[in-house]
Order: C-alpha cells, then sequence, then structure tokens
C-alpha cells in the first residue's frame, strides 16, 4: 500500500512514529525484549542462494511514491532479516564479527537519537572530549605515560592522542599517511609532501622509492594503504613466515638490502594478532630493527590490541610500547559494534603532520576532531566505547579475553585428540586453524614422497573446501577457511578450517558439536575415501 504524499503526511516521518502496532515497532520491542529469540525467529529462515536473493534486489530506479514504513519494515523482515547471518549464534565462530552486549543496542539509539557529528565542535560539543578521553585510555593502555603527560595533550588543541576512525583499514591508512608526511615534511625551500605533492617530495629529497616492510601475514590494508598514499604496491616487501611470525634478522637483512639498492624505508610494521591465524610478531625486537632502519614502527593490533586488558596475557605484546603508531579495532574483540576504529600515536606531535584547517571548521585553535582524521562526517561511536570500558572496566574485559585464549587451547586440544582432525597452527590468542583428514591418510603423509605428499595435500584441499561451504550452507555452524603455507608441508599453501573463538556464549559441546558435523559432512564425499585408499589409488 502507497502512503499518500503530502508534506503535512512527510513532516509527521520526523516527529512522531505513523502508528504504534507497525510492523516496525513490533520489530524494536522484539530485538530489545530478546535479541536472541529475535534472530532465531527471523534469520536465515530458510536456505536460499545469493543468486535468488539478487533477484529480489534488482529494482534500479528510484521508488515514485511513498511507502508507509510498516509495509517497509515487513519487506525488510521478510527478505533482507531473514536471509542475514546470525553473528550472534554460538556456533558462529569463523570471523572476528561476533555477539553483542544488550546495552548497545539502547545506546545505538541513543546514538541515532541524538546525530551527534564529532568532525566539530559545533556539532558535538561534548562528544568531542568524550572522544579524545577514549583515545587517551587506550593510549595509556598502550604507551602508559605519566599523568602529567595526559594533563597536558588530552585536551590540547594543539595536540592528538590518535584519531577514531570506521575501523582498522582506516586507522591503517592514517597511521602510513602521518608516517609519509613525516618522513617527506617541509624543510627548507620545501613545503612538504601534502602541499607538494609526492613527485615534489621524492625529488627534494633524493628519493627513488619508498618501501614498506611486513610479514605476508600483514592485513589487505596495507597494500590499500600504499597505493592510496602514491607509495604504490610494488614497494611493499612482504616476508614470509614459515615460523608464522616475522623474523626480525629476515626483517632487518631485507630492510638494510633495500636500503642498499638506493630505495628509503617508510615504515616497518608488526602485526599483533594476525588476522588469518592470530599470531603476535616479536614487536620488541621489531622495534629494535625499526630504529636501526630508521624507519616508523606501526603495530597493527586491529584484532589482539585487546590482550592489552589482561595482566595474564598481555606480555605476549610486550614491545607494543615502541611504537610510532598503534591500530586497535574496538569492534573486535571490544565488542562494540561495527565503526570503532582507533589510531593511538605515542608522540602527541605526530598527527600534526597531517593537519589540515578550513575557514567555516576546523579553525586555527580549534579543538574540532576533524582537523586530524581522514574521514570527515562520522557518527559518536567513541560513545559506545566509552560505555564498554565503563560497564565491563579492565577487569571485565581480562576475563572475557582470558576465556577466549583459554577455550582456542581447549579447542586446539580436542582437535589434537580427534583422530580425523589436524590441527595446523597452535592458537597464540584465540584463533587457530585445523583441516578434516582421514586417521589412516594423516599417518601416511608424512612418509610420502614430497610429489605425493602434494597430491595428497591437494586432495585433502578440495575436502576441507567442500566441507566448509556445506557445512555453512547447512546453516547450523559456521568456520572460515583460508589458505596458509605451513613449514612441514613446504611451499605450496594448504587449505585450512580457521575458527576466531569471539562470543562468549561458544560452549565446549559448541565446539565438539562443529567436529561432529564437519566430520559427518566429510566421509560422504569422494576425497575422504580417495584419501583413504590412496595407496591403492596411486
Ligand atoms: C580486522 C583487521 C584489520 C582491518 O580492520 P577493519 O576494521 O576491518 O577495517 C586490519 N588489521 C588487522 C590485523 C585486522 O585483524
Amino acid at each position: 500500500m502507497k502512503a499518500q504524499v503530502s508534506l503535512k503526511h512527510l513532516f509527521r516521518v520526523f516527529t512522531k512514529p505513523e502508528d504504534e502496532d507497525s510492523a516496525l515497532t513490533q520489530i524494536e520491542k522484539h530485538l530489545s525484549d530478546d535479541i536472541l529469540d529475535f534472530l532465531s525467529q527471523h534469520v536465515v529462515t530458510r536456505p536460499i542462494s545469493l543468486e535468488d536473493i539478487e533477484k529480489v534486489f534488482s529494482a534500479t530506479s528510484v521508488p515514485e511514491s511513498p511507502e508507509f514504513v510498516s509495509d517497509l519494515a515487513e519487506h525488510l523482515r521478510e527478505d533482507l532479516v531473514a536471509h542475514s547471518v546470525n553473528t550472534y549464534s554460538p556456533k558462529f565462530i569463523g570471523h572476528m564479527t561476533s555477539a553483542l552486549p544488550y546495552f548497545h543496542l539502547s545506546l545505538a539509539k541513543l546514538l541515532v537519537g541524538l546525530n551527534q557529528n564529532p568532525v566539530k565542535i559545533e556539532t558535538s560539543k561534548a562528544f568531542t572530549p568524550l572522544e579524545r578521553q577514549v583515545l587517551g585510555m587506550l593510549h595509556h593502555l598502550i604507551f602508559d605515560q605519566q599523568d602529567a603527560f595526559y594533563d597536558t595533550y588530552l585536551h590540547s588543541a594543539n595536540h592528538a592522542l590518535g584519531a577514531f576512525c570506521s575501523g582498522g583499514t582506516v586507522a591503517n591508512i592514517t597511521a602510513l599517511w602521518v608516517a609519509r608526511n613525516r618522513r617527506l615534511g617541509p624543510s627548507e625551500g620545501f613545503s612538504g609532501v601534502g602541499r607538494a605533492g609526492l613527485h615534489a617530495a621524492y625529488r627534494h629529497y633524493g628519493i627513488q622509492n619508498l618501501g614498506l616492510l611486513s610479514s605476508r601475514r600483514g592485513h589487505y590494508s596495507l597494500g590499500k594503504a600504499i597505493d592510496l598514499l602514491g607509495i604504490g604496491r610494488e614497494q611493499m616487501l612482504t616476508l614470509p613466515c614459515p615460523g608464522q611470525t616475522l623474523d626480525p634478522e629476515m626483517a632487518l637483512k631485507a630492510g638494510k638490502a633495500y636500503q642498499d639498492a638506493g630505495n628509503d624505508l617508510l615504515a616497518l610494521v608488526g602485526v599483533a594478532g594476525t588476522t588469518e591465524t592470530g599470531h603476535i610478531d616479536p614487536l620488541d625486537e621489531l622495534a629494535d630493527v625499526a630504529k636501526e632502519l630508521g624507519c616508523w614502527f606501526h603495530v597493527d593490533a586491529a584484532w589482539g590490541g585487546a590482550t592489552l586488558f589482561s595482566t595474564s596475557y598481555r606480555d605476549k605484546l610486550s614491545g607494543i610500547e615502541k611504537a610510532d603508531s598503534v591500530t586497535m579495532d574496538a569492534h573486535k574483540q571490544m565488542y562494540v559494534p561495527m565503526g570503532a576504529g582507533m589510531v593511538l600515536f605515542k608522540q602527541p606531535e605526530s598527527a600534526n603532520a597531517v593537519r589540515h584547517h578550513a575557514q567555516y571548521i576546523l579553525r586555527q585553535g580549534s579543538k574540532d576532531l576533524g582537523s586530524t582524521t581522514l574521514e570527515g562526517s562520522r557518527n559518536g561511536m567513541a560513545m559506545m566505547v566509552y560505555a564498554s570500558l565503563r560497564i565491563f572496566g579492565r577487569q571485565g574485559y581480562q576475563l572475557l579475553i582470558d576465556q577466549c585464549i583459554e577455550k582456542a587451547q581447549l579447542f586446539a586440544d580436542m582437535i589434537q585428540r580427534h583422530p580425523d582432525f589436524e590441527l595446523i597452527t597452535q592458537p597464540t590468542l584465540s584463533i587457530l586453524t585445523y583441516r578434516v583428514i582421514p586417521e589412516a591418510a594423516q599417518q601416511r603423509i608424512e612418509t610420502l614422497c614430497e610429489e605425493r605428499k602434494v597430491r595428497a595435500n591437494a586432495l585433502t584441499d578440495v575436502l576441507v573446501r567442500k566441507v566448509q561451504k556445506a557445512q555453512r550452507e547447512a546453516g547450523q555452524s559456521f568456520v572460515s577457511r583460508t589458505r596458509l603455507e605451513v613449514a612441514k608441508y613446504g611451499d605450496t599453501p594448504i587449505t585450512v578450517f580457521r575458527v576466531v573463538l569471539a562470543n562468549p556464549m561458544t560452549s565446549n559441546a559448541d565446539l565438539a558439536a562443529i567436529l561432529a558435523e564437519q566430520r559427518q559432512i566429510a566421509v560422504a564425499f569422494e576425497e575422504w575415501d580417495a584419501l583413504n585408499t590412496q595407496d591403492q589409488a596411486d
């Protein structure tokens, strides 16, 4: 049914609900009464292919006349919500996106209700000091400076302890943007890369190429960053890491060789919790390497940074305090809704390398956050981080982090004890990888010659891929998959299941059920039989 087109009716949309019993009100009520019940009733209600969903969303003309909110809500419930992913399910253990604490639902409503824009004080007022405080708390967590430091810099118009942004990608871009503008900053007769451009900067500083050094496990956002910054993806020195982390000696050697060839290094990036396997690079040693190479040291702790809340495990990140910049995503292990990334700068002056002023806002001397953020208008997400920090407290976060790590260790044991699964990477934090492979094949594969080993692995890759896909399509549980180079299997990467234990509600029984389901799916595929009888097949 179509709504009447008149301004009088449209104004009502801005002021009050057209109808208290509308479908949207019902959805909202159900969500706030019992979100798990809502999700189990309305999300993934039936298996449907993506192609069929695409057919529902294929109209390309802008709707001509208005529609009742209630009708739209019904459409969303049936065609969008029903075919979305239940990220709250305790058996959804494949990605970093997870269940959220209930209070975020009400806070989200407050956030949208207020519609503040922290790009400038004129549209956010108290949200600006609040955001600075959140950045200060995380700066303190990482760099642990004295009170006097925070007294001076937390609310200073001429400094920034970090930048709040939509996620780890923008945080990494911001960090490298600052690094670039500092490396190619203004000097005698040169206005700096930001004004003069990259070409002039390279000419002025006599630079042939500027490179970025990281391990192959670095996040793909680093590639986007140096593409965007004009440095070029070909200047990305990504080192293999058969030992799962970036080897400091290898990094030093590669960095020196690059410099000896007449190039300059922009930054060395250490990852604190790689996206694929959760490993942590040896940050303390890498900080020394960066120092020796004379380049910026950035730590990408988008996922793993929250480990700093745990006194039991924070030592795994030791050396992070030596970084020039650190990326953290509150929408990962801090259980904040999506859109909460941060980059923290050790030196409060660093961000001045990208400071920007405009006449109508971000004026000289103003405390507008927008003068040092890449993004312009954005929402007051810092409120969600602030609320979470207060509601959980450091101790609460420690409990959540610790139990995820311990559950990952327990799951790793479970996999190792199971005859038909092979643990591929031990969890450092709460990510692990493994694969399904029949017991007989697992024992045999060690003894095979190189050529036959590669063949057996290729067959196992197909099996793992098929099982992962079938499990996802069945809709009861979800693990992701990736391809990894593993020392014992040589240079050819193998396909593995990847598990991220992010949902505190995931039980040991859930984990056991996931393995049981995977095995049950696997035995039905021909690759299972082929692997079991490969002697005869060869
Ligand atoms: C998730 C992640 C990113 C990217 O963060 P987004 O919030 O998805 O943009 C970058 N680095 C690492 C290590 C990550 O885990």
